[in-house]
């Protein structure tokens, strides 16, 4: 983990760094995330393609549920890690905490506003072949491991 009080680098590549507003399909359920790379994972894995999820991994710190608690109903399967949250009244899948990622978001990009998801390039993740294909994304920021 990083540790909150070093202050981050900001590069300009990293023109994401404002919050970007996203919500379930009916609305109950509201977000705001800071993406600091205009980055999205298209994950070919079981529930990815079944939900047509596209991947916007951040920090904790970066994402705010503003709405819906209790709107929000968790999926489990297989090593249960991922917490699989959707809207039990509209059934969308607005984020969830991924396996890769345990201390983090990941977003669906599909719940932001299409404006706002029209500036992310959107790169495939061989998500079928998990343990092959993780470490290249453990580190979501890049920007992270840009010179200090
Ligand atoms: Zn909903």
């Amino acid at each position: 983990m990083i540790d909150a009080s070093v202050p981050r680098m900001t590069g300009s590549a990293t023109t994401g760094s404002a919050w970007k507003l996203g919500a379930c399909h009916c609305g109950r359920v509201r977000f705001r995330v800071r993406p600091t790379n205009l980055l999205a994972l298209d994950c070919n894995c079981s529930i990815c393609t079944k939900k047509g999820f596209l991947h916007l991994i951040v920090e904790a710190k970066n994402f705010e549920l503003l709405s819906g608690t209790e709107s929000l109903q968790t999926y489990t399967f297989n090593t249960g890690t991922a917490q699989h949250h959707f809207c039990r009244h509209c059934g969308v899948h607005p984020f969830y905490v991924p396996r890769s990622h345990p201390d983090g978001f990941d977003v669906n990009l599909r719940c932001l506003d299409p404006a706002d998801a029209a500036a992310f390039s959107i790169e495939p993740f061989d998500g079928r072949n998990w343990e092959a294909s993780v470490e290249q994304i453990r580190d979501p920021e890049p920007v992270r491991t840009a010179p200090r």
